[in-house]
């Protein structure tokens, strides 16, 4: 492909009630495998409209991408406007017509004739299968043109685009060689500094790449590599991989883009068969939640303790009332004392014990954004680190809940 133009349709888009993430998203898929993208359009859920769009992008661009109007719904018509402009009928994909008819049955509610049209695509289009919602994508190439359609909602968008889409143009564009890529995940260090550490990697190499992103907590990098053979891009992910964990190791944690350090820490400890519990104050349950999101997660957890108020942390964790009064709530002290009698109390080989001053405002005359996290590890001493944390009230949550399980994870 030469130029790519994505077409994000939906009013709510066009009126600003929502932003176009799924447009960055996918600018950035397609640029990170070689592919440009010169125009982004969003129209509204306007039949004609997108028609003249349509018209327009294939006089300038040979892969256009859409994104939403697949549903159910009257305002999604997308598909029906495509097949129209393609000269083509919608036909059913047999497979996800038996995934809808499915759900529809076990959620007890009746197949009505606008339901199934998630299922029908633009003939002689290949499916991309939805293994998060029911609309199915597709692929169509026309006259030198090819025309993808994507569903809308990001949580069916982002996957469909990483594991259906980025393959399939992978294999379309690049015939004699192999694009490898391999993400690592770093926490702890901003992207800015991540950048400044890696900053010749990132401006001299062209093959492999380096690209950095910013996610909410973390940093991501992208290592991209292009060989004719298979072998030689592996060997050039792994020359390139081994300087950069030579310069920014301390803050890797794992690799892949669906990763999380949860996800890391909670898989770890279920392997080695380490049980897990929490005390938390600043945190409120936010670390014992994120251990929850991963699968699997009740081997290693049991439960745990939200210790709010100081009373509490007297009362359910039976750390004397006199110690937390004469220590303060926010110390070293109070922090390990949770993390010891989380762990003793649920007989788990861990314990974790976050307390600290969320903010704004000052709490025991400390600064928003200081917490002690206490780790009690088996028989090991119980280790207490002190952070600063400089943002706003539930970032400076969100950090805490990691820094604890980088902790574990150390
Ligand atoms: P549905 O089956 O849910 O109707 P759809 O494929 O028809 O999905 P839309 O109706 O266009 O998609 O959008 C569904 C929702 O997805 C929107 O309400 C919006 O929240 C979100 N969405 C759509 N397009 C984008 C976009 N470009 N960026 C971010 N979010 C989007
Ligand atoms: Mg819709």
């Amino acid at each position: 492909f030469v130029k790519a133009e994505i077409i994000a349709v939906g009013t709510e888009l066009l009126l600003g009630q929502i932003s176009n993430t799924n447009g960055q998203f996918l600018a950035r898929t397609l640029a990170d495998i070689g592919i440009d993208t010169y125009y982004q359009t969003v129209v509204g859920d306007n039949q004609k409209r997108l028609e003249s769009v349509l018209k327009l992008a294939q006089t300038r661009s040979d892969l256009i991408i859409t994104i939403g109007g697949l549903g159910p719904t009257e305002d999604d018509l997308t598909k029906q406007t495509v097949a129209k402009h393609l000269g083509k009928q919608l036909v059913p994909d047999k497979k996800a017509l038996a995934r809808l008819q499915g759900f529809y049955t076990q959620s007890q509610r009746p197949l009505t004739p606008n339901n199934q049209i998630q299922a029908y695509y633009v003939a002689d289009a290949t499916v991309l299968d939805n293994d998060h919602g029911l609309a199915v994508g597709s692929a169509s190439t026309v006259d030198g043109v090819s025309y993808i359609l994507l569903p809308g909602p990001p949580s069916e968008f982002k996957p469909m685009v990483t594991h259906k889409l980025r393959p399939l143009l992978i294999a379309m564009t690049h015939h004699d060689e192999f694009l490898l890529s391999r993400v690592l995940r770093f926490y702890g260090i901003g992207e800015s500094l991540l950048a400044t550490e890696l900053d010749d990697l990132i401006v001299s190499q062209t093959n492999p790449t380096l690209a950095t992103y910013a996610k909410d907590h973390e940093v991501t990098l992208r290592l991209t590599a292009k060989a004719p053979q298979k072998a030689e891009a592996v060997k050039l992910l792994n020359d390139l991989e081994a300087k950069v964990q030579a310069r920014v190791g301390d803050y890797f944690y794992g690799y892949g883009d669906d990763n999380s350090l949860q996800k890391v820490v909670v898989n770890a400890l279920i392997a080695q068969k380490t049980t897990l519990t929490a005390a938390e104050s600043l945190t409120g349950g936010l670390f014992q939640s994120m251990i929850a999101e991963v699968p699997g997660a009740s081997e290693v957890f049991a439960g745990g303790f939200v210790t709010y108020a100081m009373a509490q942390k007297a009362k359910m964790l039976a750390i004397p009332l006199k110690d937390l009064e004469k220590n303060g709530v926010v110390s070293q002290q109070t922090a390990a004392a949770m993390a010891l009698q989380s762990k003793q109390r649920l007989g788990a080989d861990i314990g974790i014990g976050f307390t600290g001053v969320a903010g704004p405002d000052k709490l025991e005359d400390q600064q928003a954004g200081t917490v002690y996290i206490g780790l009690a590890f088996k028989d090991q001493p119980v280790d207490v680190k002190l952070f600063h944390f400089p943002r706003q009230r539930n970032d400076v949550r969100t950090n805490a809940a990691m820094a604890g399980f980088f902790m574990i994870f150390q």
